[in-house]
């Protein structure tokens, strides 16, 4: 069992707004993996008041980038024997494949279920995405 205070080695992902974490485990694959997985809900934060936290047992090769759509302000901690040894800044990716759905009923992603949706970001400051084949914007729910 991982302990829920120190990870030896692995991923240590924090900052996670109250209430995401399941959606990020989610998104991660983290329920298809057979590593320990911890998740605290609602812990004390300074600076947020309420976060989440996953911790995840041994480096596995996580396609982090999807993280960046969700929120770019979680911040990651690469842990060997129990220290720091990398913080992974997230930044918005250029590109998101499968991860959202585009909402127009036209789309083609829409009507041919085999097209897999892909959103390009098309205004960095204000997090606007864009279906690459119908330019309708992703909102965040
Ligand atoms: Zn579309």
């Amino acid at each position: 069992m991982l302990k829920i205070d120190s990870v030896e080695k692995g991923l240590v992902i924090d900052h996670i707004e109250a209430g995401k974490a399941m959606e990020i485990y989610k998104h991660l694959n983290l329920d298809k993996m057979d590593c320990s997985v911890a998740i605290i809900k609602n812990a004390k934060s300074s600076k947020m008041g309420k976060k989440d936290i996953i911790k995840v047992e041994d480096n596995i090769n996580m396609d982090l980038k999807v993280l960046g759509f969700i929120d770019p302000t979680i911040t990651i901690n690469v842990i060997d024997n129990g220290e720091i040894i990398k913080k992974i800044n997230l930044e918005l990716p250029e590109e998101i494949d499968n991860i959202a759905k585009c909402k127009n009923p036209r789309c083609i992603t829409s009507i041919e279920q085999e097209i897999i949706n892909k959103f390009r970001l098309t205004d960095k400051e204000n997090k606007v995405y864009r279906c690459v084949y119908c330019d309708t914007a992703y909102e965040h729910n």
